[in-house]
Order: C-alpha cells, then structure tokens, then sequence
C-alpha cells in the first residue's frame, strides 16, 4: 500500500499482484533458461532399507535463476507444465541424469547395476514421443533400460485409458522401470494396479511421518502393511520416501519396505555425493 495507513485489503493485493508479476515472469523466462543452462539436477540416493547400501538416485531439477536465486521445482514445474516448456526441460532432465548414471557405472562396474529415477509429468505423459526420445537417451548414453525408472505420479494415473497406458507398457516391455509416485495419496483402487504397468509403489511422505509419532495411532502402521504386503504379493517394489530419522528407517524396515529415500541417508545433492557413497559402499 502506498499510504502509511493502507488498508490490508490494499496489501493482500499488492501481494498477490507480485506474485502473479513473479509468475508471469518466471514462465517468460523458461524457455531462454533452458537454453541457456540454467537448470541443474541434485540427486538424492535410494538406499536397500536392509543393509543401507545405494540402490539407486532420483533425479530432482532445480532452476538456477539470475535474479532469484536457486528456485525448487515446486515453483516452476506447475509453470513449466502449464506452458509445454515441461517437454523439452524433461526431455532434458532425463538425457542429463541418464548421462551422469552411466557415468557412475563406469566407475564403479563391481558395485552392481545404479539405478536412476527420473519424475514424469502428465504432459510429458501424453507426449507421442515419450518412448521415442527415451530410447534414444538410453542408446546414445549407453545405458540399459532396465537402470532407469520412470515416476509417475498415481493421481497421473487416476482413470487412465488404454492409450494413457500404451506408452508406459512399452517402457515397461522394453525393460524401464515404472513407479507410482506419492502413492496413497490419490484415489486409486488397489484392484487397479493389475492394469498398471508398474513395477514400484513409492509411498507417499504422509506415511513415513506418521511412523513413530503418534505411538496410538497405528492405522498407517496397518495400511502400510496392508500395501507392502498387496504390493509383495504383485511382485511390486516398495519404496519410502522421506525418511528423516533412524526410528522411522527401523519402522519401515520392519514393516517389509524394500528401499527408502530421505534426509536421514542424504539431502539432494551434487553427483559427487553419489560417487563417494558408491566409493564408500565398495570398501
Ligand atoms: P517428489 O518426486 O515427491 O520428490 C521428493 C521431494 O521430497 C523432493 O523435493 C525432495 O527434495 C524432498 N525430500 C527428500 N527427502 C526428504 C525428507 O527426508 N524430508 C522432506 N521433508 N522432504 C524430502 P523437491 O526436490 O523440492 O521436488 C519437489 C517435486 O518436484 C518432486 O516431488 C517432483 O514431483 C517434482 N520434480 C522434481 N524434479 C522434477 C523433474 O525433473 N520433472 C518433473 N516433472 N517433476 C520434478
Ligand atoms: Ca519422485
Ligand atoms: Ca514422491
Ligand atoms: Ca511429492
């Protein structure tokens, strides 16, 4: 508000008019961003719940911006999406992550197959080239296809068609990895997953902080069980995500979840942070 004594309304106005200038300002800059490099990817590490070694990484884009700083994808990803700009800066993040895994590879050939975890987005989803440029990525990088997961979200995946799906299962044929993301959240009837070509469920971070919090409430404990135990059954994977302390690693370890991914192993970070855990893991 201009006035010493503006009202508020004035303020929340003035407020929500910035944001929307922000907005609009990011979504402009996007594309001269992607080409001028100014995303980059932190990896975070996937690690066997049972003995902590390094299943894997997952692949998380972030947006160096000139003006603002370091900005996460939950601040321009919805932008991105909106705008189409997702494709390329997908396509994008999945040629850079499946370049720097093979890289990894190479160094440590003794420390069995490192798996990479790349986030798809509806968009991207519906894109007729999605399989196309995948094997590509994956042949020029020189990677197999069955060291990289796809994660899609369930809400994603919610009523899906046939045509929907058509693509995911040629990923899946071909040997790709596919996850459903954030799972538990959306309203996905679990008779559904048959239909799915999916090969790992990630639970949701709304169960892994449920998990030795609230000692009387052991219905997530129940449905947790219920999932792995649906999930086993399939011949599906389970993994958890945001795992922050070590009494919730223990927890979900003695719950039957396969793999885990949080702070409490590694925030995100550079691909170094990888290698070393990798170097680490081989002693
Ligand atoms: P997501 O796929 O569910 O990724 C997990 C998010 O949880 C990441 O946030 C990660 O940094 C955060 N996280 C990891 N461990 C912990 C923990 O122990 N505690 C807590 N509180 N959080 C933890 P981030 O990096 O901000 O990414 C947010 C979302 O942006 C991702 O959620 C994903 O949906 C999306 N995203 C990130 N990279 C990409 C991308 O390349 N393409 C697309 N389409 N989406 C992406
Ligand atoms: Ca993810
Ligand atoms: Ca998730
Ligand atoms: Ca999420």
């Amino acid at each position: 508000a201009k006035s010493a004594g503006g009202n508020r309304f004035e303020t929340a106005d003035a407020e929500a008019d910035a944001r929307a200038i922000t907005r609009h300002g990011l979504t402009n800059a996007l594309p001269a961003a992607l080409e001028r490099g100014e995303f980059f990817i932190e990896y975070q590490p996937l690690v066997h719940l049972g003995d902590g070694s390094v299943h894997g990484a997952e692949a998380l884009v972030r947006w160096c911006h000139p003006q603002h700083g370091v900005l996460g994808p939950d601040r321009f990803i919805p932008l991105a999406e909106h705008t189409g700009l997702i494709v390329p800066l997908g396509r994008w993040v999945l040629e850079e992550s499946v370049r720097q895994a093979r890289f990894w590879q190479e160094r440590h050939s003794d420390g069995g197959p490192l798996r990479i975890n790349v986030n798809l987005s509806p968009m991207q989803l519906h894109h007729p080239g999605l399989v196309s440029d995948t094997v590509d990525v994956l042949e020029r990088a020189g990677l197999e296809p069955g060291a990289l997961c796809l994660e899609v979200t369930e809400s994603a995946l919610i009523g899906a068609d046939d045509d929907l799906l058509k693509p995911l299962r040629q990923l899946a044929e071909m040997g790709v990895d596919i996850a459903l993301d954030d799972f538990g959240t959306g309203y996905s009837n679990l008779a559904n997953l048959r239909r799915l070509p999916v090969s790992v469920l990630k639970l949701d971070r709304s169960f892994t902080q449920s998990m030795q919090q609230h000692p009387a409430d052991t219905v997530d404990v129940k449905i947790v069980e219920g999932i792995v135990s649906l999930a086993h059954s399939l011949s599906l994977a389970v993994t958890v995500e945001g795992v922050e302390t070590g009494a919730q690693a223990a927890q979900l370890r003695e719950l039957g979840c396969d793999t885990a991914q949080g702070w409490y192993y590694a925030r995100p970070g550079a691909p170094d942070r990888i290698h070393s855990l990798l170097l680490a893991d081989a002693v």
